[in-house]
């Protein structure tokens, strides 16, 4: 591709909104553009990255016998209601009317459609096993769309659907997609680790996320060295009289990102008191007013929150405290700041968690009202531990060692599910003793557009994008240093047409820009090899250099072939 006329608009700035890294250099590096709120346009060196992963995804796919075909994102209100998720599934299910009043949904999973294409086309145990996939963009109508496309509204995704006779078919079929995600997060260059998750709304039993490890990652990782064990916290089933401790490190920022209320107990007895549903108490913030400590109980969306709640204690002295003076307060180590902690501590709660309203986020300020509670009278029964005695971090589940926290982004999610779609919409097949028998299913997600950002998120410096090789739109970025050098010129055109006969993918900066300038893009778009022409050119030598090392080299271009190879 000639940049000349290429469309990659990289940017000097980037908007203010983009928070993280990926989202930032998707931007500047010309890979994306936003067209509403969690709505993206991928230009064109955006969608080559894409289709690398597609393609990865495709190849390990096939490799294990699934299929490919494409159903349809327009799905007709009935096919949901069926399987209980019209209600179930809430305001992230995107909704519309026809021009005859019937309704839809735009798919945002397609457990419902699939399941009604098998239970008409297959009716007999030989058919089976069969598993599907598909690559297609999915609808969600996100309560926050956020960090870019890590989570946005309309999203590439890959889902495939296994149909099986029996358990142990379904745990096979399991096994060979953990494996094949596996391979596929490899390939991409992630650094991952495959957890146990929690089935959520979709039902099911065994589910584990593949989840690329990240600082800005949304979800937290427990794990144990000694045994191996690790679980999405939202699942680990860390000990009660451990679970109130959340490791935590550097700043208050930090340290408010990472409280989370993980004790299944406590939450439980939290949501009746606050009558709301389990996933709306996540986070618990700790401030200092009139020299109490106040943990402060909010929901869903740390910033939003976080707003309302400066909004709510403007006027008193709150302020909020660094790690070391709450640590002080409880009169435990830093780093071990439970959001309960001893008997006598105030908790502050969000009212409006009360009979909890949709789209939380758009509550107006004025909704929030607080209240001091005392701790032992209204939460009885909830046990309050002595964070004086905390060690280290928690006691594995499993074995009882240390556990470590970390934060990883689900780029991938595998789940039995049983029969719990076709039991609704009835998809049974004839067994091999001739009864009728519900067929046995699996579903298999990968976040496409988010799996790039994770790789960009994962594989950058302070210059830009370093791609990973088979994630990378091009192989060869190839600079011309001065377009009006008829030596440089030719060398370089020459190169280009001969590296593309070869088949490689080469971006051509034919441009007639400073050379610092397309130096800094060729930094800032990532490519693994850069290809410079510039004076030695007339001594029958360029300079090549790997983005990641950035160490340049002079080659004489009857030696490059095996320079690239
Ligand atoms: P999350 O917990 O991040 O909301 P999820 O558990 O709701 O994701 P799944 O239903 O498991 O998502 O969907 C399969 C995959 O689709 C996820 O593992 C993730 O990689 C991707 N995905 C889900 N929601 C989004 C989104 N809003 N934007 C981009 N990718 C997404
Ligand atoms: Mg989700
Ligand atoms: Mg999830
Ligand atoms: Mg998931």
């Amino acid at each position: 591709m000639r940049m000349k006329h290429a469309l990659i608009p990289t940017l000097r700035e980037v908007p203010g909104e983009a928070k993280v890294d990926s989202h930032r250099l998707m931007l500047k590096a010309g890979l994306a553009r936003q067209l509403a709120a969690g709505v993206y346009t991928l230009l064109p060196l955006g969608l080559k990255a894409l289709r690398n992963v597609q393609s990865i995804i495709r190849e390990e796919m096939d490799a294990i016998g699934a299929q490919e075909m494409l159903m349809p994102a327009l799905h007709p209100a009935e096919l949901w209601q069926q399987s209980g998720r019209w209600e179930q599934y809430g305001p992230e299910l995107m909704r519309l009317t026809d021009r005859n009043g019937s309704s839809f949904a735009l798919g945002a999973t397609h457990e419902e459609v699939v399941t009604s294409l098998i239970a008409n086309e297959i009716k007999s145990y030989r058919k089976l096993p069969v598993t599907v996939y598909q690559l297609q963009t999915k609808f969600r109508d996100e309560r926050r769309p956020r960090f870019g496309v890590l989570r946005s509204r309309e999203f590439v995704m890959k889902d495939a659907y296994s149909f099986d006779t029996t358990w142990e078919g379904l745990d096979e079929t399991y096994a060979r997609m953990y494996d094949a995600y596996t391979a596929i997060f490899n390939r991409c260059g992630l650094t991952f680790r495959a957890v146990e998750a929690d089935p959520g709304t979709i039902g099911g039993t065994d589910t584990h996320e593949f989840m690329a490890l990240c600082a800005i990652g949304e979800d937290t990782i427990v794990s144990c060295t000694s045994c191996g064990y690790a679980a999405n916290i939202e699942k680990a089933e860390v000990s009660p009289s451990k679970s109130i401790a959340v490791s935590t490190s550097g700043a208050v920022p930090k340290l408010l990102e990472k409280m989370h209320t993980p004790d299944v107990r406590t939450i439980e007895q939290l949501t009746r008191f606050f009558d709301c549903s389990a996933d709306r108490i996540v986070k618990a913030v700790a401030y200092r007013v009139d020299d109490r400590v106040v943990l402060a109980l909010v929901r869903g969306d740390y910033a939003i929150n976080e707003l309302k709640l400066k909004h709510a204690l403007k006027g008193s002295d709150a302020a909020m405290l660094e790690e070391d003076e709450i640590a002080e307060a409880f009169g435990c180590k830093p780093g071990f700041i439970g959001p309960f902690g001893v008997p006598g501590v105030t908790v502050v709660a969000d009212r409006s968690i009360r009979g909890i309203r949709d789209g939380a986020a758009g509550a107006n300020e004025q909704d929030f009202h607080w209240t001091g509670l005392d701790a032992e009278r209204d939460l009885p029964g909830v046990p309050f531990f002595d964070l004086r005695n905390m060690t280290e971090s928690d006691p594995c589940p499993k074995c009882g060692e240390p556990v470590r926290f970390t934060e990883g982004i689900e780029v991938g999610h595998v789940f039995k599910l049983g029969t719990k779609y076709s039991d609704a919409l009835n998809a049974a097949c004839l067994t091999e003793q001739g009864s009728l028998a519900p067929i046995i299913m699996g579903c298999y997600g990968i976040g496409v557009t988010r799996t790039v950002a994770a790789i960009i998120e994962q594989h950058h410096d302070e210059h830009g994008i370093i791609w990973p090789l088979e994630a990378a739109p091009y192989f060869i970025h190839l600079i011309c240093v001065s377009m009006n050098d008829e030596v440089q010129r030719e060398t370089a055109e020459a190169l280009y047409a001969s590296l593309r006969a070869k088949g490689c993918e080469v971006l051509y900066d034919d441009r007639d820009e400073r050379p610092g300038v397309k130096f800094k893009d060729a930094d800032l778009l990532g490519m693994p090899v850069r290809i410079t022409v510039g004076k030695k050119a007339a001594e029958g030598a360029v300079e090549c250099s790997t983005r990641a090392e950035r160490v340049h080299t002079d080659v004489p271009l009857q030696e490059l072939d095996a320079y690239l190879s």
